[in-house]
C-alpha cells in the first residue's frame, strides 16, 4: 500500500507554526532585536558577536581557543599543562561581558529561557563534534538542594536537558549526586577550591556506568576542581569516559 505523503494535521501544524512567526517574529532574547534568520539559539548577530566565541584550535583541558594546537596528552598553560582527569572540555567562549552577564541572568528564576538559548548556542557551534563523541549519557554537575531551594532554578540542568533532547541521549539529571554542601568556588582561592570539592560526589545508588561516555554539562568551568571530582565519582562507577561541556570559560580567581 502507498501513502501519500500530504498529512493534513502536518499541513496544518506548518501552517499554524509560520502565522505564529508572523505575528510573533522570533527575537534576540538578549536586546529584542528581530531574527530574521531564526536559530534556534535565539540570539542576534550582534549579540553573538560580543561573546567573542572560541575558534580552534582548542586546548582539550578548557576549551579555550589557543594559538597552536595541543599536542595529545597536555593542555593550555591556564589548565596548567598537564591532562585533565576528564578526557576534554568543550566550552563556547570567555566568562566575560556580555556572555557573562547571560550566565547571571540564567541562574535567576526568570532566566530559564536564556540557559535554553544558551545551550542551544553551544550545540549550534559544537554539536557536530559531540554526536561524533558517540555519548551514552548526559547528566549535569549537580546543585546542592539547599542551593536549588534558595535559587528555585538550576541552569546547568536545564542546559543538559536541551543538550540531550538535541542529541538525541539519554538524560540522567539524578545521576550524579553531591554529597554535602560545599561553598561557592568563587568565593576561594584556587587552591582552597581543590579542597572544597573533595569527595563531595557520588554516583547514585542503582546507577552502573559499565563502560560508558558521559557527557558532563556545567555553566562555568574555572580551575575544573568541581568536574574532576565529579568525572573522578564517574569513573569509580564505571565511566570509561568523561567529556565536559560548559558554555563559559572563567580564569578568574576571585
Ligand atoms: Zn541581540
Ligand atoms: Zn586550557
Amino acid at each position: 500500500m502507498t501513502r501519500s505523503p500530504f498529512s493534513l494535521p502536518r499541513f496544518a501544524a506548518t501552517c499554524r507554526a509560520r502565522l505564529l512567526e508572523l505575528l510573533f517574529p522570533p527575537a534576540c532574547v538578549v536586546c529584542g532585536e528581530a531574527i530574521p534568520e531564526a536559530t534556534c539559539a535565539a540570539f542576534c548577530w550582534t549579540c553573538l558577536e560580543e561573546f567573542q566565541e572560541f575558534f580552534p584550535p582548542y586546548c582539550p583541558g578548557c576549551g579555550a581557543a589557543v594559538p597552536h594546537p595541543i599536542e595529545e596528552g597536555k593542555t593550555c598553560g591556564h589548565c596548567g599543562g598537564e591532562k585533565t582527569r576528564y578526557d576534554r572540555a568543550v566550552t563556547l567562549a570567555p566568562y566575560d561581558g556580555l556572555l557573562r552577564e547571560q550566565l547571571l541572568r540564567a541562574k535567576k528564576p526568570t532566566g530559564e529561557q536564556v540557559a535554553v538559548a544558551l545551550a542551544h548556542r553551544l550545540l549550534e557551534r559544537h554539536g557536530e563534534a559531540l554526536r561524533a563523541a558517540e555519548l551514552d549519557v548526559v547528566c549535569p554537575v549537580p546543585m546542592h538542594w539547599r542551593r536549588r531551594l534558595r535559587r528555585m532554578t538550576n541552569s546547568p540542568s536545564t542546559m543538559a536537558s536541551v543538550i540531550a533532547q538535541q542529541l538525541g541521549v539519554p538524560l540522567a539529571s539524578g545521576l550524579l549526586v553531591r554529597r554535602r554542601y560545599t561553598v561557592p568556588q568563587f568565593q576561594l582561592s584556587p587552591t582552597d577550591r581543590q579542597a572544597n570539592v573533595r569527595g563531595a560526589f557520588r554516583v547514585a545508588a542503582g546507577h552502573k556506568l559499565q563502560s560508558a561516555h558521559v557527557l558532563l554539562v556545567d555553566d562555568i568551568l574555572t580551575t575544573g576542581a568541581t568536574v574532576t571530582q565529579a568525572t573522578r565519582a564517574l569513573r569509580i562507577a564505571g565511566a570509561a569516559k568523561v567529556t565536559v561541556v560548559a558554555v563559559a570559560r572563567s580564569y578568574s580567581d576571585r
